[in-house]
């Protein structure tokens, strides 16, 4: 049974007196245990309508979400969902409850209802994972964006959840800030076998998923794994930017230079270092 499955899902949004604005229309998808999945598309595509309706926030107007079988539209489920899935999202300031980065963290399992001696253990156990323990005590106002993100990951980790959600959860930082919520994520994602849904603009990001679904106004129009990246015009009709090797490594491919589709810079590298070698021991380069 998969961890979150959407069948058929219509979601629309109330807008003026009778009228509505449609954001999701029959998406269908599965989530499995320890899965890295990146969810991309551009503004207004639909995911953060995804992210909500995942953690039962809103429900489908049609077809069904289910949390490791648990439907979504019966209240009673709602605990045992929260408990399951967790959703960080865009700005980290919104998601701060308290003026002390060890009781924010503390927020969830206390909602949990945990003994303290549960709830202590997991708020060191969070603060450790993103390396903000040494935080507890400060005030989160006083903290950079990527410090702030990283304190509101380990609120979403004390619940112990098998899916983190995040919604464009690094949109806000800069590059180094991205790079930090980057890594404490794919560690968890490694390590504790979190299942990861990164909801994200940022194509590097995309890249190191191991799968990847692509929303285009409401559809899903690409689920599949890397392989996605090596057909271009899926990522260019739904109107996004691929990495930045893949396009180099495009563009050079039509001048006759095949590295096959390298995702990251370091891959490009080490694609461009073999190339040039075989070139080399090709007899000097033989098509030239
Ligand atoms: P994304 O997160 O991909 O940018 P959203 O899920 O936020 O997309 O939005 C999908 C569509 O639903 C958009 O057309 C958006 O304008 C609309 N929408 C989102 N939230 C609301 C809302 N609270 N009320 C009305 N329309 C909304
Ligand atoms: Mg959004």
């Amino acid at each position: 049974m998969p961890l979150l499955e959407l069948k058929n899902v219509d979601y629309s949004y109330p807008s003026g007196d009778d009228d509505y604005i449609q954001a999701l229309y029959s998406v269908s998808l599965a989530v499995e245990r320890g899965e890295f999945v990146a969810l991309v598309g551009c503004n207004g595509s639909g995911k953060s309508t995804l992210a909500r309706l995942a953690n039962g926030l809103i429900t489908p107007d049609r077809g069904f979400v289910t949390v490791d079988g648990m439907s979504t539209d019966k209240k009673e489920n709602l605990y045992d969902i929260r408990k399951k899935i967790g959703v960080v999202f865009q700005n980290p300031d919104n998601q701060m409850v308290t003026t002390v980065v060890e009781d924010d963290v503390a927020f969830g399992p206390e909602n949990l209802g945990l003994p303290p001696a549960e709830i202590r253990e997991r708020v060191d156990w969070a603060l450790d994972c993103v390396g903000m323990r040494e935080y507890a005590k400060s005030g989160p106002f006083r903290l950079s964006g990527g410090q702030k993100q990283r304190v509101a990951i380990a609120g979403v980790l004390a619940i112990k959840p098998e899916l983190m959600i995040l919604d464009e959860a690094t949109g806000m930082l800069d590059p180094e800030g991205r790079a930090e919520v980057m890594k404490v994520v794919t560690d968890l994602n490694r390590r504790e076998h979190m299942a990861v849904v990164m909801i994200t603009h940022f194509m590097e990001e995309a890249a190191t998923a191991d799968r990847i679904i692509i929303l285009d106004r409401g559809h899903v129009v690409a689920d599949g794994g890397r392989e996605l990246f090596e057909r271009p015009e899926v990522f260019e009709r739904a109107g996004l930017m691929l990495p930045l090797p893949v396009r180099l490594a495009g563009a050079l491919k039509k001048n006759g230079f095949d590295l096959g589709c390298p995702l990251t810079v370091e891959q490009f590298v080490a694609e461009t270092k073999r190339a040039l070698t075989e070139r080399k021991t090709d007899g000097g380069g033989g098509s030239r």
